[in-house]
């Protein structure tokens, strides 16, 4: 007989820990017990939670487990940014970055092994797409750098903010995306507030609905073109959500109150950064609350595309301030250790056999 396998306590939030233990005839505080000792103090040991009983602690060795990835890879940028390749269960690799700034540390978390978007000035898309993550490995990458950076449970976080800005697109792994953000958010898990964290989407646009009712958090969309006909061509997915109805959901999703979308725009020389454009961009913003991240496009090997110059990038800046438009340009972090937004590319086998196309092919989300 082949033995069952035990269950990964991080792919349960809060209320699944809960029925965990009152399926096992315990109470269901020992849900916030265990959470305590695995997100507060970082210990993934039953054997060392002192509160738990002997008896209880023997049965969780034997029906449970808190399974975390193996450190495959350790990088330093010399700026300060980290980069890990977590490799999984099943063998597949991905990638974490943490970035320290002077008011926070932010971790860019993986969603998925690889991407099925194809996006053309990414190289995540060039390697195809495995699988998507279970909630446990999410949170996983959380457990490992808050442990790996040395956070403490007494001292100030090290890790305040977390984007879902890593391999994948988080909203075509729904369902663990939500619960693992559930997790980040739980005074129990990582008392995150929903303002420090924040989900980048390609704009799946049912999904962004869904993410308002379920799980508000803040909000980045990657826009990168003022016009349907560029934007499909370097965001495939646009061909099913365009961009009105794309920018009509991002107004719905943040209501009448103050926050604001995120809209990401990266910066391809000759491509979409002329002084048209960003004109263009500001028309078709016009209306919606927006903030804008200006990304120097971060380039990788046989990529078509080349990093729009400082000056470019400073003068499209320019007209999107001077239209009132709150503006940022992305530094760029890490890119010595190819930890750059695009640049994340991990280890894995590529069941869409994506590197056997030389062209983008069509988009084919489920
Ligand atoms: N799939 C999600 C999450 C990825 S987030 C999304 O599309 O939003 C990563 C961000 O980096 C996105 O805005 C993405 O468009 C951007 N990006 C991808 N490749 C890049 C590159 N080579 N240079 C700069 N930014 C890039």
């Amino acid at each position: 007989m082949t033995p069952t396998p035990r269950q990964n306590l991080l792919d349960l939030d809060r209320v699944g820990l809960e029925a965990f233990f009152t399926a096992l005839g315990e109470k269901p505080f020992r849900a916030t017990q265990l959470m305590k000792w695995v997100y507060g103090h970082g210990v993934a040991d039953f054997a060392a939670m002192t509160n738990i009983s002997k008896g209880l602690q023997a049965r969780l060795q034997e029906l449970a487990e808190i399974r975390l990835p193996e450190v495959a890879a350790d990088q330093a940028s010399d700026d300060g940014s980290r980069k890990w390749l977590f490799r999984l269960a099943d063998g597949n690799s991905i990638e974490t970055v943490f970035i320290p700034e002077a008011d926070r540390g932010t971790l860019c978390v993986s969603s998925q092994v690889g991407c099925m978007l194809n996006c053309s000035f990414c190289s995540t898309a060039r390697q195809g797409f495995n699988r998507n993550l279970e909630s446990g490995e999410i949170i996983a990458q959380l457990w490992m750098a808050a442990r790996l950076l040395g956070q403490r449970a007494d001292s100030e976080r090290v890790i305040s903010n977390v984007v879902m800005m890593g391999m994948g697109e988080p909203l075509l792994n729904y369902d663990n995306v939500v619960r693992a953000m559930r997790l980040m958010l739980d005074d129990f898990g990582y008392g995150l507030s929903k303002r420090r964290i924040t989900l980048s989407t390609a704009g799946v646009v049912p999904m962004i609905r869904r993410l308002r009712e379920d799980c508000d958090v803040s909000l980045a969309v990657s826009l990168h073109a003022p016009n349907d006909a560029l934007r499909s061509e370097l965001v495939p997915l646009n061909r099913k959500y365009p961009i009105r109805e794309l920018l009509d959901t991002c107004r719905e999703y943040v209501g009448e109150g103050r926050r604001r979308v995120t809209f990401e725009y990266v910066m391809l020389a000759g491509v979409n950064d002329t002084d048209r454009h960003a004109r263009e961009l500001v028309e078709c913003l016009a209306g919606v609350p927006a903030k804008i991240n200006l990304i120097p496009f971060n380039p990788f090997p046989q990529t078509c595309y080349t990093r729009s110059s400082n000056n470019r990038i400073h003068r499209f800046f320019e007209i999107l301030n001077q239209a009132g438009i709150v503006t940022i340009t992305r530094r760029t972090r890490g890119d010595d250790i190819d930890a750059a937004c695009g640049q994340l590319a991990g280890e894995f086998h590529d069941r869409t056999r994506r590197r056997a196309h030389s062209r983008p092919a069509e988009v084919t989300p489920p």
